[in-house]
């Protein structure tokens, strides 16, 4: 048969059904998320012999420059793809953070400037929202922590679809404004992200919407895969040692784990041993406690922290993540809000990149992990910045100084220069001493 033609037929067959986590049993792709058997999550399952077959490093690399390189992996079946160049944000080797860290193999995976709404929430709103399309939803929805709920406006907009999204009424205005200028029905919710997620689950029940995190969440998750795909690609076809990434609900985290089985299963990379850590913030931390006890259950917690975008008390994929760093033997750490704001402040000064609370939290636990001898410094090591800081400003706020205020003049000029550079030498002195 003919590459081209096999390629098209064998891609739909290799989407197979959704399969219970738990327990096995499996279903029809559908808008549902819970096995009616043992409430275990449903994820979706593919034919790995026939993506063997088909899919080669060629046919990814002639596809589009976005997730959609990746579309056999994925949950559709439609060719009206959502494709708003989404995915396939650089891998950056970093010099700079590296030797202040003391690593010699440390790249920066940034989402921090994925598109459409510069967070990897795009990723699994790009996926969730083709599906959702497919399966003939007109309104879709989500219960969201920031960036879900600007991604899922954004890219409803761009496709035409209704869109009602809920959030904690107390999240930071770049991500409320971030989200009401595409016009979406906005629902601020007295409560934190938890209790917004109970809510939408009965809303699910009774209005028939297609929420992208609660009844297409199969589908929503497998669009996090794409940055384990991209990484192994942009690293020359090969897997890392060691991945640092952000822990909310867990599945994003989960998903990477997947996404690189994945492509060592149907014979794109060769077979190695990735360590997988995961980073918490102290304010919210169920899963990094859990892992810390030694427990194989999460303790469900109530989240005070500025790392709102990862401030889930109880994640739904929490056991999973502290199983896949356990058995790889990584880590899960969390780190206090003073350390997310100068970890924040690191990347930003080291590598030129202005990243969200998440990533703040993220490269804190880097830092944290090398200073106590937990990643080798010549591991190959990948740290996942997931969001962008101009939407969380007022999380450094005041920790970053203030600009100097000059007459339209020379001689102010001169004089406030004199005092800068005498400043910076005080602070220098400061340092030596
Ligand atoms: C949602 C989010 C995460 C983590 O998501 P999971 O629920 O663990 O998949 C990480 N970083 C940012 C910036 C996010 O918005």
């Amino acid at each position: 048969m003919p590459q081209a033609t096999q390629t098209k037929s064998s891609t739909a067959a290799a989407l197979k059904e959704l399969k219970c986590r738990e327990c096995g049993a499996t279903y029809e792709l559908k808008a549902t998320h819970v096995c009616e058997y043992c409430f275990g999550p449903l994820e979706v399952a593919y034919d790995y012999e026939a993506l063997r077959r088909t899919v080669t490093r060629e046919t990814i690399q002639a596809g589009p420059n976005s997730i959609w390189r990746y579309r056999p992996f994925l949950p559709v079946t439609t060719d009206n793809l959502i494709d708003v160049g989404t995915g396939m944000t650089p891998l950056v080797k970093s010099h700079r953070l590296a030797r202040r860290l003391g690593l010699n193999q440390l790249f920066i995976k940034n989402d921090a400037v994925n598109m459409p709404t510069l967070s990897f929430k795009d990723r699994v709103v790009s996926v969730a929202l083709t599906r959702a399309r497919e399966l003939g939803f007109s309104t879709v929805s989500c219960a969201s922590t920031g960036n879900l709920a600007n991604s899922t406006a954004a890219i409803a907009a761009h496709a035409g679809l209704d869109c009602c999204v809920f959030i904690p009424s107390d999240l930071e205005s770049g991500k409320v404004i971030g989200t009401l200028v595409y016009g979406p029905t906005l629902m601020a919710v007295k409560g934190n992200y938890d209790q917004v997620n109970r809510l939408c689950s009965e809303v699910a029940n009774t209005h028939g919407w297609g929420f992208v995190n609660i009844n297409l969440r199969p589908y929503y998750s497998e669009g996090s895969k794409t940055l384990g795909y991209e990484v192994v690609e942009q690293l020359g076809w090969q897997l890392p040692d060691h991945i640092v990434a952000p822990l909310a609900s867990g599945s994003l985290f989960t998903k990477i784990y997947k996404g690189f089985q994945e492509f060592v299963k149907v014979g794109l990379v060769d077979e190695k041993a990735v360590r997988f850590s995961g980073a918490q913030a102290e304010g919210c931390s169920p899963i990094a406690q859990a892992f810390r006890d030694g427990r194989d259950f999460i303790s469900p917690v109530k989240p005070s922290t500025i790392a709102k975008s990862i401030a889930i008390g109880n994640p739904a994929d929490g056991v999973y993540a502290l199983d896949i760093a356990r058995k790889t033997n990584g880590n899960i750490e969390s780190v206090t809000d003073a350390e997310i704001v100068e970890g924040m402040k690191l990347l930003a000064e080291t590598e030129g990149i202005f990243t969200e609370t998440a990533g703040g939290t993220t490269v804190a636990v880097l830092k944290k992990l090398v200073e106590a001898g937990k990643i080798d410094p010549d591991e190959t090591t990948v740290v996942y910045i997931t969001g962008n800081g101009l939407k969380t400003q007022e999380a450094i706020q005041g920790y970053i100084g203030e600009p100097l205020t000059i007459e339209p003049s020379l001689d102010s000029f001169e004089r406030a220069l004199e005092r800068a550079q005498t400043l910076d030498r005080l602070e220098w002195q400061q340092v030596l001493v």
